[in-house]
């Protein structure tokens, strides 16, 4: 296979050299079920614990059986959500966002056809969430909050400690479950510090170089919820199922890695980010940043491209070895505009010719150079082929200002 640039981040991620080697063990020769008697099994179970324990230590989590391991975010979602409404059925009143990722969105409609009456709060044209239609939202029965971290389209970032203070304050017994799916491991999650009101975590390895099929749940001790999974007896009866214990082990290895590098990490992949937006703004015309404005993850760039689609755009990076996506990973591929976009009121030309960059720290400020020498190249290629862009061309600049290019 040719070299490829891998910009697309918020959808996987490779896995670590170093997460790959400390998995293998536990295939090779440590290979036992962790729940059976026999001493070689107690090697699984001890690496299990240690792995929730080097997790609990960066999230600030101080009881063992308050971090349960998963086989990714959306079973970390579907078990805070539908195991916290099982538990408590006489309030029917869930409060969430129109831009939460579909392991969210798709579970509250599916519970809203059920009788649970969700409400879900809007964000503005630069993709922050409505602080006043959030509080208006919150009532006496109300029984859950979800709300995501980082938006996995735009990677803006949601102010979790304003609004789980703003929900304990409400009403105490609210509960507070956070999506962190996009920001473990890459902004300060603490449950015993900014997240101190937040109930139920949600993430996945995937997103962190670790393998795809492990993920994690934190819930608060006390919190009243019935599992998901109903089996056996691991993770504290929580979760029934064998545990994955390489992906788990590998997960904590993710952990690790990002957590020895994070600060020096994320400046480097800021500057990178910040040098492609500017790069692609100043070489290509009618190019508008999604989220610009807000406080955004540093990885993240979601950019609008008006008069072409951003389908052609992919397929043209794809040639030459570029990998981005035009939406949220689970619905490129579809022709459906994406609803964190047209939440934000984005003109539905500029939704469909979004593209995003994700990066993560093997990103090389080569492979950077190499999108700002292709990219204005496809741009221009294809708003040739484009009956909007001859328009466009055929006005004075003036009167193509008119056109909605926000
Ligand atoms: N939540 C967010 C914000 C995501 O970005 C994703 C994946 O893209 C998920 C949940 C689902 O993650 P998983 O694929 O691990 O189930």
């Amino acid at each position: 296979m040719n070299k490829i640039v891998y910009l697309d981040n918020n959808a996987t991620t490779s896995v670590a050299e170093e997460v790959l080697e400390s998995m293998l063990p536990f295939w090779r020769d440590n290979y036992f079920n962790p729940s059976s008697m026999y001493e070689s099994a107690g090697l699984s179970r001890v690496a299990i614990e240690h792995s929730r324990s080097v997790i609990s230590e960066m999230l600030g989590i101080e009881f063992a059986d308050e971090l349960i391991f998963t086989s990714c975010a959306t079973e970390s979602v579907n078990t805070a959500i539908f195991g916290t409404i099982a538990a408590n059925p006489r309030r029917r009143h869930i409060v969430t966002t129109s831009v939460e990722h579909p392991a969210v969105l798709e579970v509250c409609k599916l519970l809203a056809g059920d009788g649970v009456e969700v409400s879900f709060v809007g964000v503005n044209e630069r993709g922050e969430l409505n602080i006043g239609e959030f509080v208006h939202a919150l009532r006496s029965d109300t029984l859950l909050v979800a709300v995501m971290h980082v938006n996995n389209e735009t990677g803006v970032v949601f102010p979790i400690e304003r609004l789980a203070r703003i929900v304990k304050e409400t009403e105490p017994s609210i509960l507070f479950f956070c999506d962190a799916t996009q920001s473990m491991t890459k902004l300060p999650i603490r449950v015993d510090g900014n997240f101190r009101d937040v109930d139920m975590i949600a993430f996945s390895g995937h997103k962190f170089h670790a393998p795809k099929g492990v993920g994690g749940l934190y819930i608060r001790r006390g919190i009243r919820r019935r599992p998901f999974l109903i089996g056996g007896h691991q993770e504290f009866g929580r979760r029934g199922g064998t545990e994955n214990v390489g992906f788990i082990v590998g997960m904590a290895k993710a952990v690790e890695l990002a957590a020895k590098n994070h600060d020096k990490d994320n400046e480097r992949i800021n500057y990178l980010r910040n040098k492609l937006e500017s790069g692609i703004v100043e070489r290509v015309p009618y190019v508008v940043v999604n989220g610009a404005g807000a406080e955004r993850i540093p990885n993240t760039l979601n950019i609008a491209v008006h008069f072409i689609e951003g389908e052609g755009i992919l397929y043209q990076l794809s040639d030459v070895g570029i990998c981005a996506s035009s939406g949220s990973a689970c619905t490129s591929g579809s022709l459906e505009p994406s609803h964190v976009l047209t939440s934000m009121k984005i003109p539905f030309t500029a939704i469909h010719g979004s593209v995003r960059f994700s990066l993560s720290r093997y990103t090389t400020e080569e492979e950077i150079d190499f999108v700002l020498e292709k990219f204005p190249i496809i741009v221009t290629k294809l708003r040739r082929l484009s009956p909007y862009w001859d328009q466009v061309k055929n006005k004075p600049r003036k009167d193509v200002s008119n056109i909605s290019v926000k």
